[in-house]
């Protein structure tokens, strides 16, 4: 096709296709174990995928409601009440979207104009800085603290400035698994005190957490509640996530704004999946298990990596897992997450990209969100390297 006159001015002229779709087609070119791009690759539950197909076959096939299915509203205010002790309104506080990536969008686009100052801690995931940008405003990085990546509250101190709109928190984190205590919390809530700073807290990793460690929602903390939204995803928890649902939970005049953004973006999702959703969900037992079949995924990854030259300290939270290869070579993480894949058949996702400056720290983030066999597959590499 002509060229269109060649004087598009980018919106995000940095900004190339994203490191996920890159990594999983560089491992299918090269016949590769796929640990890059965050996806599980063992089934959706048979019991909820009976129900999706019930749910078409009696016909919810036209538009949902613009904010979701209130039945699943209302399952997911349940939900977030034993969970968290908080007390979402199903009509007004909670909205379905279509998975996480939109809801955090649409949470940008709603509340951040020119010149808004937005932090946003690094490594961080890769798409909030884009939709801060495309909004006019500008990302405001702080680095998370080694070895841990552990938040430094008096780091965000000095940043924080009369411009400064949001701060977008996310625990367990994506690519660190790092976990924000509850001190973390109390701090982030005696920080924001008295600002009109809205937190955006991606929490869409929640129910996978190990060790011990409990999830400290945003939802935990009234005060700090109630300048937040908060983002999950359905995907995620239920290894399904090719359906990108998700949701979002906020009070009523911050979720009456992320609404009407909503509302032009996707309009409504998917309609018989979240019928089918909000049945599975009832069941508790259906999300409450997932962080011990990771945890001895995670485990299983790390066994067998004992004897490997990669340096690790055992992920947190979340299906990642970062491992150090500063012994192997000192070639930079991108190069040799190409290398790995197409000279040893692992793939797996550089740590620098979610770096704003593509720190390389030697690092790189696998998935071990995979069937044990893949999982030995891997390692059996990894461990010769
Ligand atoms: N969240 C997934 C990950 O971190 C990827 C999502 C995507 O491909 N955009 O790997």
């Amino acid at each position: 096709m002509p060229l269109y006159p060649d004087n598009i001015k980018s919106k995000l002229p940095g900004i190339g296709v994203n490191i996920f779709s890159k990594m999983s087609a560089l491992s299918k070119k090269y016949g590769a174990i796929n640990l890059s791009q965050g996806f599980p690759d063992f089934g959706v539950s048979p019991h909820l995928v009976s129900l999706v197909n019930h749910y078409m076959s009696i016909g919810f096939n036209q538009y949902a409601p613009m904010e979701g299915v209130l039945k699943l509203r209302e399952a997911i205010s349940t939900k977030v009440q034993a969970l968290y002790s908080a007390k979402y309104e199903a009509e007004t506080e909670i909205t379905i979207t279509a998975g996480g990536t939109q809801a955090i969008y649409s949470a940008i686009t709603a509340f951040i104009t020119e010149g808004d100052e937005v932090i946003i801690f690094t490594p961080a995931y890769d798409c909030y800085a884009p939709a801060v940008e495309l909004n006019g405003g500008k990302p405001i990085y702080v680095q998370l603290k080694d070895p841990y990546y552990n938040v430094d509250w008096s780091e965000v101190k000095k940043v924080m400035t009369r411009r400064t709109k949001m701060i977008v928190i996310n625990t367990p984190h994506n690519p660190t698994g790092a976990v924000l205590s509850s001190q973390d919390m109390v701090e982030l809530e005696r920080l924001t005190s008295g600002t009109d700073i809205i937190i955006l807290s991606d929490e869409v990793y929640e129910h996978i957490l190990f060790d011990g460690y409990e999830h400290q929602s945003v939802a935990r903390f009234p005060k700090l509640a109630e300048r937040s939204l908060l983002i999950y995803s359905f995907g995620k928890t239920l290894h399904a996530t090719g359906w990108k649902i998700g949701y979002v939970l906020g009070a009523k005049n911050l979720m009456k704004e992320f609404r009407k953004v909503h509302q032009f973006q996707v309009f409504a999702v998917n309609h018989p999946i979240q019928h089918a959703l909000a049945d599975f969900i009832s069941n508790e037992k259906n999300y409450k298990q997932i962080s011990s079949v990771y945890e001895q995924k995670r485990d299983f990854f790390l066994d067998a990596l004992k004897s490997s030259r990669f340096k690790f300290s055992p992920t947190p939270g979340t299906y990642f897992q970062l491992l150090d290869y500063s012994t192997i070579t000192d070639e930079n993480d991108v190069k040799f997450a190409e290398r790995l894949t197409k000279e040893f058949k692992v793939s797996a996702i550089p740590v620098s990209v979610f770096y704003h400056r593509s720190l390389d720290k030697k690092m790189l983030r696998f998935c071990f969100a995979k069937q044990e066999e893949t999982l030995a597959a891997a390692t059996e590499i990894l461990k010769n390297i």
